[in-house]
């Protein structure tokens, strides 16, 4: 109960002031910043995370997997250059290259970069595994690697996923952490029941969905929403008073938002 309680705590201060009309609204930058000439249109590469941080945008958003011999890293696909990641070892896959010429990286190397800014928090998120004893396996190599770069504070990481088992074990066992469930099809209080501090979902479900941002909210639970690209979308989820739009264009969004940006990570750590 104790830890509940600080996290909530945490998450008051980490989030802008929620419910109103007029709340700051932060920029995720998703699969980093790449659509641009510095990261030479590759998604999850580290050139997209800096470009991130450079912009100045409140996260920069990347997707994990494990490989089959325990290495977390960064793509989106479960494949790449129609590599299998899951079932692969690294050695197998670790030459591919991204469209910028970059190889595909571990965590290690994408968090040495997350770790060189912090006005830019790591919007981390976990994708399915084969099976539960995947999934929890990579979530604890995850939090450990993070400890190792100075990064496993809730100002520095949050957590998205569209796994139950993963949000629930992090609701678990790391609940002063943002843990945002992806898939869409769960209320807001089912998912506060479960311990779950926020929502992630699809612009197209919070326009079925309007009421779920204030029962969010209502609940002290944070609201992100992807992926966000066309003006009147993003201008629909701002008049929505979502806390997050995570969007492969930062520019649009921050041009948009005007004084309502929200650039600054709060957290007050105990
Ligand atoms: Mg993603």
């Amino acid at each position: 109960m104790k830890r509940i309680l600080l996290a909530s705590v945490l998450l008051a201060f980490l989030l802008p002031t929620v419910g109103s009309a007029q709340n700051k609204i932060a920029i995720a930058a998703h699969r980093g910043y790449w659509d641009c000439p510095e990261a030479g249109g590759a998604q999850n590469s580290i050139a997209s995370l800096k470009k991130a941080q450079d912009f100045h945008c409140w996260g920069s958003e990347f997707d994990v997997h494990l490989t089959a011999d325990n290495v977390v890293v960064v793509n989106h696909d479960p494949t790449i250059n129609g590599k299998e990641i899951q079932t692969n070892t690294f050695e197998f896959i670790k030459a591919e290259e991204l469209k910028n010429g970059e190889a595909i990286c571990t965590l290690d190397q994408y968090l040495e970069q997350g770790a060189k800014c912090k006005k830019t928090i790591l919007v981390l998120e976990l994708k399915k595994q084969q099976n539960a004893e995947r999934e929890n396996l990579m979530t604890d190599l995850i939090v450990e690697a993070l400890k190792q770069h100075g990064l496993f504070k809730p100002n520095r990481v949050m957590f998205i996923s569209f796994s139950m088992f993963i949000c629930e074990k992090i609701a678990r066992e790391h609940p002063t952490f943002i843990n945002q469930y992806l898939e869409g099809d769960v209320a807001p209080a089912d998912l506060k029941a479960k311990g779950i501090n926020g929502l992630d979902y699809h612009y197209k479900v919070f326009r079925a969905h309007p009421e779920w941002v204030k029962e969010a909210h209502d609940l002290g639970m944070s609201v992100n929403v992807w992926t966000v690209n066309k003006e009147k979308d993003i201008k629909a989820m701002i008049d929505l008073g979502v806390d997050c739009i995570t969007t492969n264009d930062p520019a649009l969004v921050r041009k948009l938002l005007g004084k309502r940006e929200n650039q600054k990570i709060k957290v007050k750590l105990k």
